[in-house]
């Protein structure tokens, strides 16, 4: 089975509110969709988020590097000989969302081609997964009223709240209260995208702990590589790396070089493929993981819960698959839902899911 053509199509869905966190905001989910052709008439399909405040990649040069680089290289490849594929996108450096879609697109066409679901072909562990709802930055009484709005309405009671912000005390206020609100069975972690220095980060970590928060992600940034080392050696939670270790090689160094303890899958960012070798050696060196999100729509959605629920390691934390819930429209023809606290693997073959051609045609912006 040949790949006989790769198709982007960049659209744009509003978000209801704006997510803010110490690295930036974003307003408007400006993807691009993926779609992988071949010669037997299967497509597979996959969503790639661009963020350049983390990755360096936009909508256009998602396009342009699938459009000039990727699609000219894979045409004629072998749609199931992935290891030849990654082989030849290795030639170009950077562009992880690009790849990842690609990636996860050719999956999808490996399971609609073998009648499987693709969480069953990476390992078959669970049906579903529990849901954490991370909370940006807004005022302290809103944060909390959102949290209980999600708890009251889905079911959902791990919460990972965005943290960095300065003076850190309104941060830490944000926590108690939610502890408060929430009571004592409410999971709470921390993500600080690197807004705080390493002291600033130990001082928190410190006045948290009280708290009952079960992990810290880049609370500092990993390149103040004195700090950061101090600061994971003494932080009493699993010190989770995000987007300073977003390659396996990055994943290696950052947890041999001390620079994190746990580490954030993100499908967006790995595909399956890379995000299977990142899990791997993080079980082989005793680290933890969550599945992360890079606020994703409902199809990347999609990819976190496919690959999260296939592994006991990627499913024993909540993970992070509610930020859909904030977006203004999405492109499935079956919407997914939160019940319960939970998301469910889709039924059916692939991916299991399916682009609705009316709701791409209202947000595309090719046309
Ligand atoms: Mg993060």
């Amino acid at each position: 089975m040949k790949i006989t053509a790769i198709e982007t199509v960049p659209y744009a869905i509003p978000y209801t509110k704006p997510l803010r966190f110490a690295s930036g905001e974003v307003h408007t989910a400006e993807h691009v969709l993926v779609r992988v052709h071949t010669d037997e008439g299967l497509t597979g399909v996959a969503d790639a988020p661009p963020r350049p405040f983390t990755y360096g990649e936009t909508q256009a040069s998602v396009t342009g590097v699938i459009e000039k680089i990727f699609a000219p290289q894979l045409t004629g490849t072998n749609a199931l000989a992935r290891e030849q594929v990654h082989a030849l996108l290795h030639r170009t450096v950077g562009n992880p969302a690009a790849k990842s879609a690609i990636d996860m697109a050719l999956w999808d066409i490996a399971g609609q081609a073998l009648g499987l679901n693709v969480s069953t072909l990476l390992g078959g562990w669970s049906d579903r997964m529990r849901v954490a709802h991370m909370l940006g930055f807004d005022a302290p009484e809103r944060m909390t009223a959102e949290a209980e709005r999600m708890r009251d309405t889905y079911g959902i009671t791990v919460f990972k709240v965005k943290v960095g912000r300065r003076p850190a005390r309104l941060d830490l206020d944000v926590c108690r209260a939610l502890r408060e609100v929430l009571g004592a069975e409410a999971e709470l972690y921390v993500d600080g995208n690197r807004g705080w220095t390493a002291s600033e980060s130990a001082a928190a970590l410190r006045e948290l702990d009280g708290l009952g928060i079960t992990l810290a992600e880049e609370l500092c940034p990993a390149d103040d590589v004195l700090g950061r080392r101090r600061l994971v050696r003494q932080s009493p939670v699993p010190f989770v790396a995000d987007e300073s270790a977003t390659t396996p090689a990055e994943v290696t160094r950052s947890l041999l070089d001390g620079a994190a303890t746990a580490i954030s899958i993100k499908t967006a960012r790995t595909g399956f493929t890379h995000s299977q070798r990142v899990l791997f050696q993080c079980e082989g060196l005793g680290a933890e993981v969550v599945m992360g999100n890079q606020i994703d729509g409902q199809l990347g959605t999609v990819c976190t819960v496919v690959f999260g629920a296939a592994h006991a390691s990627s499913s024993r934390r909540a993970g992070e698959l509610s930020n859909f819930l904030d977006m203004s429209g999405d492109l499935l023809t079956e919407p997914i839902s939160i019940t319960d606290g939970t998301l469910a693997v889709p039924d059916g073959p692939g991916l299991g899911v399916a682009i609705d051609p009316e709701k791409l045609g209202r947000y595309r912006q090719d046309r």
